[in-house]
Parts: C-alpha cells; sequence; structure tokens
C-alpha cells in the first residue's frame, strides 16, 4: 500500500512551560521514565499541565524492555532485567514531589517472572496511596496470560482506575499483537475486574489499522457487556517503517462520532475519541469531570 501523508490533524506542538520543566526535572533527578516522554507523546503539554483539573503523567514500571512483541509498539523485545526492588518507593517519592493529584501506572509485559510483575505493580500502587491516599491511581496492565490470580493481586492494592488494553477488534488482533494476546482473554481479565471491584474499568483501542465499522461497535459493545466503564480511541501512527503501516488517518468528525455512539449509545462513563487520544490522554480530568456529570 503506498504511504499516505499525514494530515493536519496530526501536527503536534511541542511541550513547554514551567510546569514541564519541572516536572522533567524532577523526572531526571530521580531516574525516571514516563511514557509521556518515552513515546514523544503528542499530549503531553496537556496532561502534565492539568491545565483544567487534575494532571496526569504515565510511569513505566519494570524496565523498558517487553518479553512480548507487538507490531504496533516501539518498546524493544527481550533482554529482560531484573526488578528494581526500589522502585515502588522511587515512583510514589516523585509522585509526591511533583504534586500530581492522577497517576497512571504501566509496565512492559513481563511473562519472564513467576508473577509475571503483578505484585512489583501492586506495590508501587500501595506505595503511592500510603504517601496521599487522595492521589488517584489508574492501573494499565497486562493481560497477565489470563491467570486472575496476577489480576487479583493488583485490585488487593486499591488501584482507582483498572485499565487493560484490547487495542484492536477482533479480527486484528493477530497481526496488531503478540500471538501471546489475544481479544478473549483481554474481555477476561476486564470483566474479572469490573465484576470482583470498585475500581473504574477502561479500556483502549487505535483506529486507523483496517477495522471495519461494524467490527469497531462489536468491540465497543463486547467491552460495553463485560462491565467496562471507560474507553478511548484514537489514531495508530506507525513508529518506525518496520511497524505496521497506517491504513488509513481517521477523520476527526468520525471520531467525534464515535465519542457519541460509546457515550449516548452504549453509556460509557465516558469516551475519550480523537486522532491525538491516547489511553491516558488527559485520564485525570476527564475522569473527575465524568464523576462530576
Ligand atoms: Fe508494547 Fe505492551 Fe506489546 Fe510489550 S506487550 S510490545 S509493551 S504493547
Ligand atoms: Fe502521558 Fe498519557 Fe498524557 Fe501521553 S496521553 S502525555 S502518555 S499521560
Amino acid at each position: 500500500m503506498a504511504r499516505q501523508r499525514k494530515p493536519d490533524w496530526l501536527r503536534m506542538q511541542p511541550p513547554s512551560g514551567q510546569r514541564f520543566t519541572e516536572i522533567k526535572q524532577t523526572l531526571r533527578d530521580r531516574d525516571l521514565n514516563t511514557v509521556c516522554e518515552e513515546a514523544n507523546c503528542p499530549n503531553l503539554g496537556e496532561c502534565w499541565s492539568g491545565r483544567n483539573g487534575p494532571g496526569t503523567a504515565t510511569f513505566m514500571l519494570m524496565g523498558d524492555r517487553c518479553s512480548r512483541g507487538c507490531n504496533f509498539c516501539d518498546v524493544q523485545t527481550g533482554g529482560m532485567e531484573a526488578l528494581d526492588p526500589e522502585e515502588p518507593d522511587t515512583v510514589a517519592d516523585a509522585v509526591a514531589d511533583i504534586g500530581l493529584d492522577y497517576v497512571v501506572l504501566t509496565s512492559v509485559d513481563r511473562d519472564d517472572l513467576p508473577d509475571q510483575g503483578a505484585d512489583h505493580f501492586a506495590r508501587t500502587v500501595e506505595a503511592i496511596k500510603a504517601r496521599d491516599p487522595s492521589v488517584l491511581v489508574e492501573v494499565l496492565v497486562p493481560d497477565f496470560q489470563g491467570d486472575l490470580d496476577c489480576v487479583d493481586r493488583i485490585l488487593d492494592a486499591g488501584p482507582d482506575v483498572f485499565a487493560h488494553n484490547v487495542e484492536t477488534v477482533e479480527r486484528l488482533q493477530w497481526p496488531v499483537r503478540d500471538r501471546r494476546a489475544g481479544y478473549h482473554q483481554s474481555l477476561s481479565v476486564l470483566e474479572h475486574a469490573a465484576d470482583t471491584s470498585d475500581a473504574y474499568t477502561k479500556t483502549s483501542l487505535m483506529l486507523g489499522l483496517g477495522e471495519y465499522d461494524h467490527e469497531l461497535y462489536r468491540a465497543l459493545s463486547d467491552c460495553r457487556e463485560a462491565g467496562v466503564d471507560i474507553v478511548t480511541l484514537g489514531q495508530y501512527l506507525q513508529p518506525s517503517r518496520s511497524h505496521l503501516d497506517v491504513y488509513d488517518y481517521v477523520h476527526p468528525h468520525a471520531f467525534e462520532t464515535w465519542r457519541r455512539v460509546a457515550e449516548e449509545e452504549l453509556d460509557f462513563l465516558y469516551c475519550a475519541s480523537g486522532p491525538m487520544v491516547r489511553s491516558s490522554y488527559r485520564a485525570g480530568e476527564l475522569f473527575v469531570d465524568a464523576l462530576l456529570r
């Protein structure tokens, strides 16, 4: 397929401002990585400043190498390193120093570890809540190969939002995701969290991978039936030429239509939908707004 030119609506503004500089410095001092910076996320300025409500940043736990290799993701595969036992406290200290009121914790997949990293993840939630129980914590977790004991360990730590991404419609799971991932496995993880905890549940899908409208509608319905409360929809962007091609650039009007379908027809608590939206896009502001509605 011929490569398509990026449309104008995907042009980004570089982040700037005092808040941005302060957060960046705190992260450097503690040698911490955020997805916001690593992925060069287009929303960094908006999320970190929290102009209209709680600021959001996404921390990446357990290293920068993944045991899986999804064809849309730029994280390196293999060469897994030992966990840093200090990481939960280091992240919690940084959250307190920066004064974030909404934190997203995510990680690479750690299929190489006996508990796939569930305890490390949970300890980070506990460390943040121990310092300030009012900080809202969203966890964006792997599928843990469908091991619900791992999911329970995370839920027991008391996250406010439990997120796991279905990523795409059922037909495209492969080639988009690693073969160890799967549509029904992901839905079962989300359904378990919805059924057994007070946490809000959340998922995210990328558009522009060749999905048909009826497949996207089906995926949204399946997520809602699994008890998912919140959904985000964003444009897939190819990280490098060795990753999956973009099939098409979905127009902002179509994203708005899907937002209305998700909120008004399928009754999601909220749907963030737009070309630049990522799973944690302005998560703090939108979550608090939705609860106050
Ligand atoms: Fe990237 Fe997650 Fe896939 Fe690992 S499991 S390659 S971090 S999307
Ligand atoms: Fe960070 Fe997520 Fe916001 Fe991007 S969308 S800047 S990764 S919090």
